[in-house]
């Protein structure tokens, strides 16, 4: 059956990257069987100038209908004195609750091409290859109560860090899936010998696992995984944690491979339905020049139909054009080591041509 993907180029170098990778599922559609629909709207500041709202409900409707959703990135200047219910921001947070998406898959991949960019030495970081997934709709950043109160005197912060079984329970399942696509290794992570929550988390990750018996379940501490995450960060394959954790860590893996043009993200359902990602922003700061790196947005695609189109085959041939490019020599300004570099365009037009 034909799938359908939204396209939601979003704001700054939103629609310049998102039309690369929209050249790229155009190549893999008229030329690898590739059975997609595409349809493209209006999503963030872009959406906002035109409808007074960032989720225009005939973009919510259309998300909530598509297979998959790739999102350019959203947000600017011009639109910072809105108020917080109606900024480009507020679009993504509803689209992700709306959506249900609770998993964020977030690979770190070290291109050996790229080992230079690395802040670490070369022998830790080659060929480097993890997966970190986070919770993304419970935790501590949901929990209630939250809020600062009077008490005895004085103001208090609080914020709770709840999860139930059942939340445990799915996104365990995707991490055990996911290393069953990978190397068949899953690392929890949590802070058992403190938290009663995460001890939970623990106990509740393990009785899940002896339905994967294929897939070696380890534990880690999160201070050690942080710790391990820099100093040897290929023990890992995939890495399954809560929200608050899995936000630090994955911001941890990320700088392994130095630069944020480089990094995809997925942010799936329990029903593989997923909003597709670059990590980074719209970059204000260089939209509108065809400078800024489309590879994130492809890789993003890669991820799209691994997860969400059931095409693995595909993905695989778009790492590997990316590792093609790249090995050409091939560099956008963020990655270039010397002065010479290419555009947005023409990096886009090189992985498409090296796609076979
Ligand atoms: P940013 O990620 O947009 O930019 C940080 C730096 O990285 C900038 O110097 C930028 O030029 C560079 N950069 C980012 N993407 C690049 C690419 N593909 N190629 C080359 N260089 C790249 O973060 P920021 O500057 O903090 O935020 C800018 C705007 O983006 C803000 O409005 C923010 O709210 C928004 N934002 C959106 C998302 C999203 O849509 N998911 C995520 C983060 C920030």
């Amino acid at each position: 059956m034909t799938k359908k993907v939204l396209l939601l180029p979003g704001d700054g170098i939103g629609p310049e990257i998102v039309a690369q990778a929209e050249n790229v599922l155009i190549h893999l559609i008229e030329n690898f069987d590739l059975d997609v629909e595409l349809d493209t709207d209006v999503v963030g500041g872009a959406a906002y100038d035109l409808t007074e709202t960032p989720l225009p409900e005939q973009t919510l409707n259309k998300a909530l209908q598509a297979d998959a959703v790739l999102l350019g990135a959203v947000g600017g200047h011009k639109w910072e004195p809105l108020e917080r219910e109606v900024r480009p921001e507020k679009a993504l947070l509803d689209l992700r609750s709306r959506l249900e998406l609770f998993a964020n898959l977030r690979p770190a991949m070290l291109y050996p091409q790229l080992v230079n960019a690395s802040s670490l030495k070369r022998d830790r970081i080659e060929n480097l290859d993890l997966m970190i997934i986070r919770e993304l709709t419970g935790g501590i950043y949901f929990g209630e109560p939250r809020g600062v109160f009077e008490e005895g005197g004085e103001r208090v912060g609080i914020n709770t860090y709840r999860y139930s079984e059942s939340e445990i329970e799915r996104i365990a399942h995707v991490g055990f899936k996911t290393a069953q696509l990978r190397n068949g290794r899953l690392c929890s992570v949590d802070k058992a010998n403190v938290l009663e929550v995460t001890e939970l988390w623990r106990e509740v990750v393990t009785e899940v696992g002896k339905e994967y018996p294929d897939v070696e379940l380890s534990h880690m501490y999160v201070d050690n995984a942080a710790m391990q995450l820099v100093r040897a960060p290929k023990q890992f394959d995939v890495i399954v944690t809560g929200n608050m954790f899995g936000d630090i860590l994955s911001d941890v893996a990320a700088m392994l491979t130095g630069s944020i043009g480089m990094l995809p993200s997925a942010s799936l359902d329990s029903n593989g339905k997923g909003l597709y990602e670059p990590v980074h922003g719209s970059a204000p700061d260089i939209a509108g020049q065809n400078k800024a790196n489309p590879l994130a947005t492809i890789m993003s695609v890669s991820l799209m139909l691994r997860y969400s189109l059931n095409r693995a085959d595909l993905a695989n041939r778009i790492n590997l054009a990316v590792e093609n490019v790249l090995g050409n020599g091939a560099r956008t300004f963020d990655i270039a080591e010397g002065e010479t570099y290419i555009s947005t365009t023409d990096m886009g037009e090189q992985v498409v041509t090296a796609i076979k």
